[in-house]
């Protein structure tokens, strides 16, 4: 495919291109009409803000177009122009540019779950399944250290790290979720953010009634955002009730917000469920109505046929968390399966408490494909060029944003990255989406663009300080081990 559409954009340069020849300027004018359409495009070039270049853009666009010296013109908000570098050239007069021959243009990434405020949690308790992990570490550090103020730097120091690798939209479920959104912001990082509703008492509401009354004022506040995408997200079946997770329902629709949820995670969650209702947690919500709208269900890792079916007809999207189900040994998903049923399946590294302990989406492109290598028995299971969709434009269509981003094509956000590939990891290079998701790391992201703003140049944040986040997360590193003696 990559061979076959490169010959395609070669062919369209050499006819768009005006080539300097022998004839004068006015007899090719008469002559031929093509060059006198793109001769006057070039006197009255179209206005840009930002023309991004690089030796190859990934596009992700229907065609999966990989353009060999491709540009991307960006004005406003949204990406303006995709193409050759001639091409948007002689289209496109920018105010500014950024040139990197030697780099890989793609879309932003996508994480499709996480909880980015657990970064001042980070490699607190190793090696555990997640139930002994949750029970014995997690909810008792939550409990004695969790505010607003723990939530703004843990979720700056997680925006810190996504951004610098090249993740551009985050899915977050956490508590104060009005503070992750407002850190988001801060940071000028895409966010769908969750607040979670859980049935104990827990740092910003006491009940589950508190919380749906906070997650309403909390949609409200950041309807209609160019950056937040406010979510509803009820914790998991087994630690809500019934009425609870109907209620998050209804308050989701009612907003047409998303619904996010953790889902048959582990097998113990779903052997309590079968014990208990005789019902697989899939079949469980889908008898609450809980997945009539919008959903990302993270994990879906003990699903069987049956489930997927259910999944597949709700148009569930699924968050796969291939470094989080390994960490704590919960199981491999059914992803080649999900695949194949034509669900909407992205990427999350989930915690980085202690559940994965970053959040590296190359990481988890490279761990997303050699997983499923290992479980099938087929090398050919989940290819690269899968993976990489997995954490771009088939990421975007599980949180229902596939109109909005995930893709380089006109219209879209300008979200992107450049990778630079001029590190030894990095060379030779034959197959640009081979070296995305088996060789090239988070570190070699070198710019970041989100919703047309620049927010990392040359590997450096320019919407956060930096120092001031490193130093805090020292701060907190001492006050939380002080709680826990
Ligand atoms: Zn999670």
């Amino acid at each position: 495919m990559f061979h076959f559409c490169r010959k395609i954009i070669r062919r369209a340069t050499v006819d768009a291109c005006c080539r300097p020849g022998g004839l004068p300027i006015r007899r090719r004018l008469t002559t031929c009409p093509t060059i006198l359409l793109l001769f006057a495009a070039t006197l009255a070039a179209e206005p840009a803000d930002w023309i991004w270049s690089a030796r190859y853009v990934i596009t992700e666009d229907a065609r999966h177009r990989v353009i060999e010296n491709g540009a991307v013109a960006i004005r406003g908000e949204r990406i303006v122009g995709v193409g050759t570098k001639a091409e948007i050239d002689a289209r496109f007069q920018p105010k500014q540019r950024l040139d990197r021959p030697d780099a890989i243009l793609a879309p932003g990434l996508i994480n499709t779950h996480t909880h980015a405020a657990m970064s001042l949690f980070r490699g607190i308790a190793d090696d555990l399944r997640l139930q002994d992990w949750l029970e014995k570490f997690i909810f008792p550090a939550e409990a004695k250290n969790v505010s607003a103020e723990f939530v703004r730097w843990g979720t700056r120091l997680g925006c810190l790290e996504m951004l610098l690798g090249g993740t551009t939209t985050f899915t977050d479920m956490y508590y104060f979720e009005d503070v992750v959104a407002e850190a988001a912001k801060e940071a000028g990082m895409r966010g769908v953010l969750g607040e979670t509703i859980i049935g104990f008492p827990v740092a910003d509401n006491k009940t589950p009634a508190d919380a749906l009354t906070f997650t309403e004022r909390y949609l409200m506040r950041f309807r209609n955002d160019p950056l937040v995408v406010a979510a509803v997200a009820p914790h998991a079946l087994y630690t809500n009730s019934d009425e609870t997770l109907k209620a998050s329902r209804a308050l989701a629709n009612k907003y047409n917000a998303p619904l996010i949820i953790h889902l048959s995670e582990t097998k113990k969650e779903n052997d309590d469920a079968l014990k208990a209702r005789k019902m697989t947690p899939t079949k469980v919500l889908d008898s609450l109505g809980v997945l009539t709208g919008r959903t990302v269900a993270a994990h879906c890792v003990w699903v069987n046929d049956a489930d997927m079916a259910i999944l597949k007809a709700r148009g569930v999207g699924v968050a796969h968390c291939p470094s989080s189900n390994m960490k704590l040994a919960s199981g491999v998903a059914p992803v080649v399966k999900m695949l194949a049923m034509g669900l909407a399946v992205g990427l999350g590294p989930d915690g980085p408490a202690g559940s994965n302990n970053d959040f590296n989406l190359f990481e988890e492109m490279d761990l997303a494909a050699k997983l499923q290598k290992v479980a099938t028995g087929d090398p050919q299971a989940l290819p690269a060029t899968t993976a990489l969709e997995m954490a771009t434009i088939r990421g975007a269509r599980v949180l229902g944003m596939e109109k909005e981003i995930g893709s380089l094509e006109p219209g879209k956000r300008a979200d992107l990255i450049l990778v630079r590939t001029d590190r030894p990891n990095a060379v030779p290079m034959y197959d640009p989406i081979s070296q995305m998701v088996y060789a090239l790391k988070a570190d070699d992201v070198r710019d970041v663009m989100v919703n047309g703003k620049p927010v990392v140049r040359d590997s450096v944040i320019q919407t956060l300080n930096q120092g001031q986040i490193l130093r805090k997360a020292a701060e907190y590193r001492a006050k939380i081990s002080a709680s826990l003696k």
